[in-house]
């Protein structure tokens, strides 16, 4: 059994608050969720059985505006688990500057072995439970780990039927025809291709000599590795629940693209092609790389495995991907974590702009939501590698004291109710 996520997630707050010798009381505040919803999810199966599911809402933070954060759909969703992800939604909203604070939501489940028929009925019902706690001014849900936005199109009509009107504001990562944004399906593998390009800069490498691996290869991972590939890099080594694969001269990410467009959910397994190599996940993670990008779960880089990995930037697309043992490991051995609150932020920011979009009822085309994407991010970027720098930590500790310090202040100037 790996490290708990939340008391991961906690002892990276506790790291910030001491650098920042942050009031004891507020760090007391910003160590536990606001609110945490547990509720029972009944679904009649399509043979007639009745399942009841357990799921989550948990809102830690309000302090700088609405919760907001993604639904995950997977088996080993735990409530410490969706309390660590509302806790880092509410770090990243910070640092990058968005009026948010952060929640997160799961039901433990295996939509894999669903219809969608099954999956329809259970997210409905879903939302009709967390009702009480969402809305477009209270808490916003998106897609995240086995989510998307049929998720969320069933969501928002959820919630507009009970409304009594359209209420597209509830929910971001929609279909464009329902109120979504454009850029928002490839915004956060865009943020981390900003944040590694950024980074490459700063360490003057030649993006085009650059060769990477990508764990998990949804959406974050898939476009991660499709828009590194476009700024020249060599993408080696790809891998998902069911496979990886490697080949040292470079793997064919456009095919590849294709084949998981139609392949049995969407998976690599099947895949091949000439020079193509099929290896394990743990091999994947540890290959001879100059980019690793973790884009599936928590807890993948490891005490354990850390000693092993031979990437000297980790680009963090998945969120806690590395644990506290490993960043130590990591940062003795000289390599850089692009931390998750900085990496993956590219897709909350997007959100942020379809909210927006939603809530004036007037959207904008592609290249404004890339343009804006792009200035938050390499701003966000500049920030937290000119502040670690100079305070002299690696950037995981950076980014946390900048975004702890501002829900902290915001916290501070409010006061405690009452
Ligand atoms: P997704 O469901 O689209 O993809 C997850 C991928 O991980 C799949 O390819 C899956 O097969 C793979 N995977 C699962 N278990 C694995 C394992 N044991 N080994 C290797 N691969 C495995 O989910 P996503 O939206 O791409 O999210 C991935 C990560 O990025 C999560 O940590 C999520 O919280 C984070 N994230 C997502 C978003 C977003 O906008 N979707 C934003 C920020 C962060």
């Amino acid at each position: 059994m790996g490290i708990n996520p939340f008391e991961m997630a906690t002892q990276q707050l506790e790291s910030a608050a001491e650098k920042l010798k942050l009031d004891k009381g507020i760090q007391k505040v910003l160590s536990q969720p606001e609110r945490a919803l547990e509720v029972a999810v009944p679904v009649v199966m399509d043979d007639g059985r009745i399942e009841v599911f357990t799921g989550y809402r948990v809102q830690y933070s309000t302090i700088r505006g609405p919760c907001k954060g993604g639904i995950r759909y997977h088996p080993d969703v735990t409530l410490d688990e969706v309390k660590a992800l509302a806790a880092w939604m509410t770090w990243k909203c910070a640092l990058v500057n968005i009026p948010y604070g952060g929640g997160k939501g799961g039901i433990k489940c295996d939509p894999f072995k669903m219809s969608e028929a099954e999956v329809r009925r259970m997210t409905r019902r879903f939302t009709v439970m967390i009702l009480p706690l969402i809305g477009p001014e209270k808490d916003i849900p998106a897609p995240d780990v086995n989510t998307g936005p049929s998720t969320m199109d069933w969501m928002m009509d959820t919630v507009s039927m009970f409304k009594g009107y359209c209420a597209p504001g509830v929910v971001t990562g929609k279909s464009i025809e329902l109120g979504g944004s454009l850029g928002r399906k490839e915004a956060t593998g865009r943020g981390v291709m900003i944040c590694t390009r950024e980074l490459l800069k700063r360490l003057n490498k030649d993006v085009k000599k650059i060769t990477v691996a990508v764990q998990g290869y949804g959406n974050v991972g898939s476009i991660s590795a499709t828009l590194l590939a476009e700024q020249g890099c060599r993408i080696v080594g790809v891998s998902d629940v069911s496979t990886a694969f490697y080949n040292p001269n470079g793997l064919n990410i456009r095919e590849i693209n294709k084949y998981v467009e139609t392949s049995k959910n969407h998976l690599l397994k099947g895949y091949s092609a000439k020079g193509v190599e099929e290896i394990t996940n743990e091999e994947l993670l540890t290959l001879d790389v100059d980019v690793l990008v973790p884009a599936a779960l928590e807890s993948v880089i490891t005490e354990k495995n850390a000693k092993k990995v031979k990437a000297k930037i980790i680009s963090e697309g998945a969120n806690g991907p590395t644990t506290p043992e490993a960043d130590k490991i990591l940062n003795e051995k000289g390599a850089i974590v692009i931390p998750d609150i900085l990496a993956n932020a590219g897709g909350v920011v997007c959100s942020y702009f379809e909210w927006v979009q939603d809530l004036q009822s007037f959207f904008w085309d592609e290249e404004e939501v890339n343009h804006r994407l792009e200035n938050v991010m390499s701003k966000s970027f500049n920030e937290v590698w000119n502040f670690s720098k100079e305070k002299k930590v690696d950037m995981r500790n950076g980014a946390m004291m900048l975004a702890v310090q501002k829900v902290a202040t915001a916290l501070q100037k409010r006061g405690i109710f009452p």
